[in-house]
């Protein structure tokens, strides 16, 4: 398959005072044409960094984009000028987030925001051809009375509608890469999996890829064909979404899928991982997930553990894996 985005060694750290959070610490990452890459882990372990760098809209300062590099097509984003990566959002990349009154304009109508944005990349040539085409875009996002949706300000939607405005506004330019971050972390269980839905059907629709950040196995499990763990800025775990449910092998993923609620079981039986991600700017030494691991020996306290390819496309981060350290795969 085509590789669209290539990214290598990416480290994005953060300066506070004489502090540095390494909250991007060496990931590496590729999403091929017409895939679904998820990547999933606990709130502070850097995925949204990651897809905030890809994006170059890390601030800086306190941020900044360290080493590495974010190819699309071989293009390096992080060399082009701040102009040609403006063009870049939008045209190439878009983006979606959790909460999408914040990227949503209070003061103007549906309708004006979308023309807006169809002006601004020059999709089309007039005001009124912008709204026209709104009309269009919401009706392909599910919209039944777009006619009229176009006329309402985003107070007046409901929040899964919002998301389905942001995404027909993310679609519009027709982007190779869709970014969503936590897209339906805010919304109910019915809406959430409508919306899932709704980018699965706009992925296929305009042969786009995804890059889906969440820290919820059950968000991926339908439509991610791979996903990626992480933990502690960095990737633990590489497989097919497949592969991921039915033979995780790092101890971190291990945890993520035991408290993942299933069907039968009520959430206050739900096994978590105990303990907390480690700071950012205080990482144990050796393993990143070692104070928390039930298998952590005096050995993975040494030097961070390297991201093998243990199988064929199925990369871990785990000293249990590795063959020179003399460790021995579990079976559980
Ligand atoms: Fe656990 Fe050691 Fe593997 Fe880290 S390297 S996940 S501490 S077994
Ligand atoms: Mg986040």
């Amino acid at each position: 398959k085509e590789t669209l985005l290539e990214v290598e060694d990416l480290h994005t750290y953060f300066y506070l005072g004489d502090k540095v959070a390494k909250a991007v610490d060496g990931v590496d990452l590729n999403v091929h044409k017409g895939e679904t890459v998820a990547i999933v882990g606990e709130s502070g372990s850097g995925k949204s960094i990651t897809s905030l760098s890809i994006m170059r809209l890390i601030p800086q300062p306190p941020g900044k984009i360290v080493s590495g590099s974010v190819k699309l097509e071989g293009r390096d984003l992080l060399a082009l000028s701040d102009k040609e990566m403006t063009n870049v959002r939008g045209d190439d990349i878009a983006m979606i987030f959790q909460e999408p009154m914040t990227s949503l304009n209070p003061v103007y109508t549906v309708g004006e925001q979308i023309a807006e944005m169809l002006l601004r990349h020059k999709k089309v040539k007039t005001k009124k051809e912008g709204k026209a085409k709104a009309v269009e875009l919401l009706q392909q996002v599910g919209f039944p009375r777009a006619e009229e949706t176009v006329k309402e300000h985003p107070h007046q939607l409901s929040g899964g509608m919002r998301q389905r405005v942001m995404i027909a506004m993310a679609m519009s330019c027709d982007p190779k890469l869709l970014i969503a971050d936590e897209p339906t972390t805010a919304l109910d269980v019915t809406i959430q999996a409508q919306i899932l839905e709704l980018m699965q059907s706009v992925k296929e629709k305009y042969h786009s890829s995804i890059l889906m950040i969440t820290h919820d196995l059950g968000v991926v499990a339908e439509m991610a064909d791979r996903i990626l763990v992480m933990y502690g800025g960095q990737i633990v775990e590489n497989t097919s979404k497949y592969k991921l449910f039915t033979d995780a092998k790092h101890p971190y993923t291990e945890g993520l899928l035991a408290s993942m609620p299933t069907i039968e079981e009520d959430k206050e039986r739900l096994e978590s991982i105990s303990g907390t991600v480690p700071p950012a700017d205080n990482f144990p030494q050796g393993c990143r997930f070692a104070p928390r691991c039930q298998y952590a020996m005096e050995a993975c306290t040494k030097e961070v553990p390297a991201l093998r390819e243990v199988e064929p496309g199925h990369y871990v981060r785990c000293i249990l894996y590795d063959e020179n350290q003399g460790g021995t795969a579990h079976d559980s």
